[in-house]
């Protein structure tokens, strides 16, 4: 064989092999591609997985260009796989189909053949019930006021479609039931619950009661079905409308083409094939009508269709009156709560407050009072001076009161005594001057005599004077005012003294000026006063134990216009006992004495707008000081 022969049956094989290649390359690259087929896992995921896979098997096999896997997922899952786009076909029971359908597009490709207790179905029913003996239940209606149970509210046949045949008959089983109660699967156990008499009625899926009785568990002859529906094509108790089986479908983003590859697939799966045992089926058929499920959401405002109840208050008070009564009720003790707990905390502001401004008040009040303790102190102390000093007063008012009394007693006395002595010196003066005309008559020459009958005389007269001017100035109350001289007055005064003075050898010494020797006053008044000084000051240094006995009397002008007549001696002198009664009316030390000389004569210099006074004078000496106005 040449060289150029070999080589062309080298390029010939070559060329037959790449042809091959080239028509099995897509093919394999194809087998590769696996199709995502989700399912609805209502019994976990092993039985998902045991149920469907001869089904994905089966579809590998028909459509040989692609691999199908089954995708067990729950609901949640099986939504969000379609909202992801994660999945190409879609195998769910017939509710959630309808509520994808409408949300995501799927779109069914053929219904499921049921094959149940011998017999194959395309719809299935729900079928609601009670005991047989139950007395009160016969229809749909009836369970109104009663108990009843199902599988849940998301239950398409194990609840929904007997909700939907209940509203229709006028029955809310959320509002008109005494209770109900959803117990999940497995459905038996409401059989049992309703013969057991738990509850009064309950719903399960069609068929299943009769697998109950077949499988020996109950006695289908004690159960009453209520609202019970004939239908020719089915033959199981059922008391709602059919509803098409599982639909098998596709996602929107799965050709047509290969849809319609698995559409056909599906119809031709045999009744007895392994995939449609699996599934406890007889294969599929075409896709039915789904609209009575939607009619059926639509009815009961719920998914696709619960935007329909948004707008209604009352399907939401229906629905959820428990929770809206007890928030309500919540709402209402939490502000009532809140209304008593601030108006707690504004009492206790308030009580702050107050107690607050109290206290405040308390502070200031204490301030203040502290500011003004000394000056109240002070205020209190010079009150209470005032108090002792008007008392003090009060009780001098009394003694001049009494003093006044006592004056008037007096002058009473006094005028009765100076009317009883006018008779005797009227008497005495008159025998005198009888006296000294007989001597005169009988030219006796006794010189000495005569001039005693004369001093009797003058004395007599002198005596009269003073009682005249003692009873006027009492009649009156009233001095006289008359000029003369207070020299010649005082020189009277100690005239009249005399025989006490040369009895106990008293040296008297009077000093005057000039100027004051002429005043206005009662002249015999004021001689009284003279008197009355003088003699307290022979008694005193009479009684003295003293070599040289002096009475001083000093008359001087004062710089007020007054004139001042002071009486001093050097007599033993006043305990401080006796200085602060000397003016005292009836006070005396003598045990002769009347103690109304000082009195009286305070009464007369007072009278004349003079003070006397008790002083004690440069040289110690005890001094009476009395003053007069000069006019
Ligand atoms: P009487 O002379 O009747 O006692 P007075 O009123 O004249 O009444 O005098 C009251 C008292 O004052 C006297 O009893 C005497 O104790 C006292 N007294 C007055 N003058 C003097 C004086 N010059 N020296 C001492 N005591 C005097």
């Amino acid at each position: 064989m040449s060289y150029c022969c070999r080589g062309r049956r080298f390029s010939v094989c070559l060329g037959l092999v790449c042809l091959v290649l080239v028509s099995v390359w897509p093919a394999a690259l194809k087998a590769q591609a696996e199709m995502q087929i989700g399912v609805l896992a209502f019994r976990g995921k092993q039985d998902a997985l045991e149920r469907w896979s001869p089904t994905a098997k089966y579809l590998s096999q028909r459509i040989d260009d692609h691999g199908f896997k089954i995708v067990p997922l729950t609901l949640e899952g099986m939504r969000s796989h379609v909202e992801q786009d994660k999945l190409d076909f879609v195998l769910t029971n017939t509710g959630n189909y309808v509520v994808l359908e409408d949300a995501f597009g799927i779109s069914r490709l053929a219904t499921l053949k049921v094959r149940h207790l011998g017999q194959d179905f395309t719809q299935f029913g729900a079928v609601i019930f009670t005991r047989r003996d139950h007395p009160a239940l016969n229809r749909i209606a009836d369970i109104a006021d009663h108990t009843m149970m199902a599988v849940s509210r998301n239950a398409f046949g194990g609840f929904q479609m007997a909700w939907r045949e209940m509203i229709e008959v006028g029955v809310d089983p959320f509002a008109d039931l005494e209770r109900l109660r959803f117990i999940g699967f497995p459905q038996d156990e409401i059989v049992y619950s309703v013969l057991e008499r738990r509850v009064d009625a309950g719903t399960v899926r069609s068929g299943t009661l009769e697998r109950m009785a077949a499988e020996g568990l109950i006695d289908i002859g004690s159960i009453k079905v209520l609202g019970a529906k004939d239908s020719d094509a089915f033959p199981f108790l059922h008391s709602t409308r059919l509803y098409p089986e599982w639909p098998f479908a596709k996602a929107r983003k799965t050709s047509e083409e290969l849809a319609q590859r698995v559409a056909i697939a599906l119809l031709q799966l045999e009744p007895d094939s392994t995939a449609a045992a699996s599934a406890f089926a007889a294969g599929w058929t075409i896709p039915l009508d789904y609209g009575p499920v939607h009619e059926l959401f639509r009815q009961l405002e719920i998914a696709p269709y619960v935007y329909l109840g948004k707008p209604s208050l009352t399907s939401v008070w229906r629905e959820y009156k428990g929770w809206i009564s007890f928030s309500l009720a919540m709402m209402l003790l939490l502000m009532m709560m809140l209304a008593l707990i601030g108006r707690a905390n504004r009492r206790i502001s308030q009580s702050e407050l107050k107690f607050r401004e109290e206290a405040n008040q308390r502070r200031q009040a204490q301030e203040l009072l502290a500011k003004h303790k000394d000056e109240l102190e002070a205020r209190v102390a010079e009150r209470t001076a005032e108090l002792a000093e008007s008392n003090r007063l009060a009780q001098e008012n009394q003694a001049q009161l009494a003093h006044i009394s006592r004056l008037n007693t007096m002058g009473e006395m006094a005028t009765g005594i100076a009317h009883e002595l006018n008779q005797p010196l009227t008497a005495i003066l008159n025998y005198s001057n009888g006296s000294l005309r007989l001597l005169q008559k009988r030219g006796n020459g006794d010189s000495e005599l005569h001039e005693a009958i004369v001093n009797i005389g003058n004395d007599a007269r002198r005596a009269a004077d003073i009682i005249k001017g003692l009873r006027e100035f009492i009649k009156r109350g009233e001095h006289k005012h008359e000029h003369f001289n207070l020299r010649n007055c005082i020189d009277s005064a100690v005239d009249l003294l005399h025989p006490r003075l040369d009895q106990y050898d008293i040296e008297v010494r009077i000093n005057c000026t000039d100027d004051v020797t002429d005043i206005v006053a009662d002249r015999v008044q004021i001689e009284q006063v003279v008197v009355n000084l003088l003699v307290n000051a022979v008694d005193a240094v009479g009684a003295a134990d003293q070599p040289a006995k002096e009475i001083g009397i000093d008359i001087v002008s004062t710089d007020s216009g007054a004139v001042a007549v002071a009486v001093s001696d050097n007599g033993a002198g006043l305990p401080a006992n006796v200085i602060e009664h000397l003016f005292d009316p009836f006070f005396t030390t003598k045990s002769e004495g009347m103690g109304m000389g000082l009195s009286i004569s305070r009464s007369i210099v007072e009278a004349h707008g003079g003070t006397i006074e008790y002083l004690v004078d440069e040289a110690q000496r005890p001094t009476f000081r009395f003053t007069l106005p000069i006019t």
